[in-house]
């Protein structure tokens, strides 16, 4: 990688990616170039809303399991998870989609209820939310990210979706996360249907990212040609004209976009 090329990165304002900005780059380049190179806002829906606030009950319980204790309360994971929701949805950081807060509660606490149990099951974590960086020199910018739970022996990515299926997605960041902690990283998936269901790894080799030297060294190297692909639109495209519109062959990107409205492909 050259310095030129680095330096190009940096002078467009991307001074590290993250597994959601590379999934994002991956979707559609013109909605990356949108989001972090023009800095253009993107208010998340609600599905999003009911994950954060999923996310913060299960950080608070599992904070409260660091170095042997017990975990809190059913009670207060369901009091977490509505307490975050309304802060959230009261701070107007998220966009409602014509849903109400108290039906997002009414289908967010059956997933707490359906994942406590599994939470309870797991050995005492080692660390939280915890911020990851890799660097190499192969990398023109550091991968960032944040886990969110890791065990002595594997660590752990929580989703919420509307089924058991593994996203793509959410590959590329377990494979991220294994190589930066050097362990296995395992997706519980809690499923909002009509009765909740949690997938973990003994549930099938789908939910769970292994982890080898080899392994960690190709997932450097695959992170490093999706960065090489972002500069090479900054040298061919420069930073003010569209990149290309990959969404609009995507199945759901372009209905989500926040940009669509100003996007070539839909003009
Ligand atoms: S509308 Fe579709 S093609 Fe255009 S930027 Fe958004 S995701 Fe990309």
């Amino acid at each position: 990688m050259s310095a030129v090329a680095t330096n190009a990165l940096i002078e467009a304002g991307i001074k590290h990616v993250s597994p959601s900005s590379l999934n994002r780059f991956l979707r559609c380049p013109e909605n990356f170039r949108q989001r972090y190179v023009c800095k253009k806002p993107d208010r998340a829906g609600h599905k999003a809303l009911l994950g954060t606030a999923d996310s913060k009950a299960f950080e608070d319980f599992y904070v409260a399991r660091l170095g042997g204790g017990p975990g809190i309360s059913l009670s207060d994971c369901e009091d977490s998870f509505r307490d975050h929701l309304l802060a959230k949805a009261e701070a107007d950081e998220y966009d409602l989609e014509g849903e109400t807060t108290s039906s997002l509660i009414d289908t967010g606490i059956p997933t707490i209820r359906a994942y406590y149990p599994v939470a309870q099951s797991m050995p005492d974590p080692i660390a939280v939310e915890e911020k990851i960086l890799i660097e190499r020199d192969s990398l023109p910018v550091p991968i960032l990210g944040y886990t969110d739970v890791e065990f002595e022996a594997f660590g752990i990515d929580r989703k919420g979706a509307a089924n058991k299926s593994v996203h793509p997605d959410w590959r590329l960041q377990t494979r991220i996360y294994s190589a930066a902690k050097s362990k296995p990283w395992g997706l519980h998936v809690t499923t909002r249907t009509k009765v909740p269901a949690v997938y973990t790894p003994s549930d099938g080799e789908q939910y769970e990212e292994s982890w080898s030297t080899a392994k960690a060294d190709r997932t450097v190297r695959m992170v490093g040609q999706i960065v090489a692909s972002m500069e090479s639109m900054i040298l061919m495209f420069g930073v003010d004209d569209p990149w290309p519109q990959n969404g609009y062959v995507h199945q759901w990107a372009c209905p989500r976009c926040p940009y669509k409205s100003s996007c070539p492909a839909w003009a």
